[in-house]
């Protein structure tokens, strides 16, 4: 699956670029599929909010389900 940015929507293949560099991730879920990239350093906290958010309800999924740690 593809990592797109949360900033800008560049993606692996697709990589956005400042000047002659292309972007390079600064912060990448895999299990989202979501990640910030280099030309987006202000992203950096909403994808960490967006990760807290989905363990919270991974959590209360797994809490009214089997008893899982
Ligand atoms: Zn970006
Ligand atoms: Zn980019």
């Amino acid at each position: 699956m593809e990592n797109e940015c949360i900033g800008c929507g560049c993606t692996d293949s697709r990589a956005c670029a400042s000047g002659n560099e292309p972007c390079h991730w600064l912060e990448v879920d895999e299990a989202m599929g979501l990640g910030v990239c280099s030309n987006c350093p202000s992203h950096v906290e909403e994808l960490r909010q967006r990760q807290a958010n989905l363990a919270e309800f991974a959590k209360e999924e797994m809490s009214s389900g089997a008893s899982a740690e």
